[in-house]
């Protein structure tokens, strides 16, 4: 379902940024709430399920994503997505010198870059997502009516793979393969972050998509299948 809702009205306070990028950064909780301003308050029953699955949405939401292999042209692990959108030169304010990453890993890195809403626009969606996945726990009434307004009725469409398309199950999160989650935030266009665009994978369904677009990604599977298996 799109995203066709963004008449929500929120608190807006500003939030104290302990980051090292020293963006503004505010409450998103409803106007009038009680309890203290946060901009991740929609993630505080997922995080007291499976407080794995919450560090998970918040880092995959805002940072960018860590090296996979480990030599030093990987690159920095896991920047702030928001960062990524600074020139080279303020980054190197922040002690990031760019110019010293190789081309490759700097390309990665812009990818990555986006504003804090669309950051915390992800997090939310990814939160909606889990609510929806097979053996989830049931939010509280106030989150659920805060992630309906925002994206829909929960417990209309499970939450399925993005890119291969079966179901994914709660339990899938704790599940690992050689200390790998089997499951990882996924988009529909590698290189667009926003809540749009993302949803879960399996990790092997991620690793296969690649930095295609998962149109490119399914045509390039057909063209794979009628090749191999000429249909
Ligand atoms: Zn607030
Ligand atoms: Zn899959």
């Amino acid at each position: 379902m799109d995203v066709e809702n963004r008449l929500v009205l929120y608190c807006e306070k500003p939030l104290r940024n302990k980051g090292r990028f020293p963006i503004p950064k505010r409450c998103f909780k409803l106007q009038g709430h009680s309890g203290s301003c946060a901009d991740f308050g929609y993630l505080a029953h997922i995080d007291e399920a499976a407080a794995g699955v919450g560090r998970k949405i918040r880092r995959d939401a805002t940072k960018t994503t860590g090296a996979s292999w480990r030599s030093k042209d990987a690159g920095p692990n896991r920047i702030d997505r928001w960062a990524m959108l600074l020139s080279d030169s303020d980054l190197l304010g922040y002690d990031l010198d760019v110019e010293a990453l190789s081309p490759g890993v700097q390309a990665k890195l812009r990818d990555k870059r986006a504003t804090y809403d669309d950051c915390i626009e992800v997090a939310q969606k990814l939160a909606w997502h889990v609510y929806n996945m097979r053996g989830a726990p049931a939010p509280p009434p106030d989150i659920r009516d805060y992630l309906e307004q925002l994206f829909g009725s929960l417990g209309e469409e499970e939450t399925a793979c993005m890119i291969c398309g079966e179901p994914l199950e709660f339990e899938d999160f704790a599940r690992a393969v050689r200390g790998k989650a089997e499951i990882e935030t996924a988009h529909a266009n590698p290189r667009a972050h926003n809540a749009d665009n993302v949803g879960f994978a399996h990790r092997i369904c991620n690793i296969a998509q690649g930095p295609r677009t998962l149109d490119e990604f399914y045509a390039w599977m057909e063209s794979v299948l009628r090749r191999v298996r000429r249909i």
